[in-house]
């Protein structure tokens, strides 16, 4: 997994979460073995870990999705992390006039991730003279080198504070675990890590209300599975018990609050196994 970066810490804490944390607190060194299971980890730099993992070097490995596409490594795609979300966008100097990815046919484009860039420019039909750069994309244009570029975009204020707008996402990404097959080792690995993904688009909500009120909460409670109705020691009280998605958890206690519910706990929920 990687060594620095941003995708780093977020790595470090689903191991951590899954169980398979550093034997060591704090450690830094570049491998270290994992508690509690068999599980060696190696950390290098996110843009050679779909090379390692392509050469067999690894079982499996934790990186950006653009970087499995920018490397154009054969390997598979076995679990989304729900980390290192962000964009492949296209974006012009503000006072450019384009307006349309279209328009960038024949323009000269600024990028780090050029098979990336090249490949999905091609399936749109759009093609463009490509300028390679390692870092600061953003300036290119403004050095004259670039009309536009394409470069990762998470919260879209690095290209507002260099003065560019965005003509759309290319692609959309996010930390990955791959391996070279689905051995069993990696299977293993990403069913235990699945658990915590899982778990953490979750929240386990726990309310009670009047029987009355029971068929309008179980209407807003999301989710396909009947949630859990428990009577209470007080007469026409229930407690009523579910799963539910954390996204959309600011939306629903309102409602479940104007339809009667009350001692409302939601709590976090540390594996998931459907
Ligand atoms: P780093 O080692 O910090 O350069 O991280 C690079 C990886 O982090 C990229 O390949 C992406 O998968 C992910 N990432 C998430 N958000 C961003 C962002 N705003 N800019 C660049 N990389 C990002």
């Amino acid at each position: 997994m990687p060594a620095k970066g941003r995708l780093r810490e977020p790595s470090v804490s689903l191991l951590a979460d899954a169980g398979l944390g550093p034997e060591e607190p704090g450690e830094r060194a570049l491998a270290f073995p994992c508690r509690n299971a068999p599980v060696d980890v190696l950390l290098v730099r996110a843009a050679d870990v779909p090379e390692y993992v392509q050469d067999g070097v690894v079982d499996c490995g934790i990186t950006g999705a653009d970087l499995v596409r920018e490397r154009g490594a054969r390997v598979t795609e076995l679990l989304r992390l729900g980390f290192g979300g962000c964009t492949l966008q296209a974006a012009v100097p503000e006072e450019s006039p384009i307006t349309m990815l279209e328009e960038l046919a024949g323009a000269h484009v600024a990028t780090a991730y050029p098979r990336l860039a090249r490949e999905l420019l091609d399936e749109r039909g759009i093609a463009v003279e490509l300028v390679d750069v390692t870092g600061s994309v953003e300036v290119a244009p403004r050095l004259g080198l670039a009309d536009a570029i394409v470069d990762l975009v998470s919260s879209g204020s690095t290209l507002r504070t260099n003065g560019l707008r965005s003509l759309g996402a290319l692609f959309t990404s996010e930390a990955v675990l791959i391996a070279r097959d689905e051995g069993d080792h990696a299977t293993r690995l990403a069913a235990i890590l699945r658990s915590v993904v899982d778990a953490r688009r979750n929240r386990y909500l726990m309310l009670n209300a009047p029987e009355s009120a029971l068929e309008e909460i179980c209407a807003l409670v999301p989710g396909s599975r009947a949630p859990s109705v428990l009577p209470l020691a007080e007469p026409g009280m229930v407690a009523v018990h579910a799963l539910v998605p954390a996204a959309d958890v600011w939306r629903l206690l309102p409602k479940l609050e104007a339809a009667g519910a009350s001692s409302i706990l939601l709590v976090p929920v540390e594996r998931m196994l459907s």
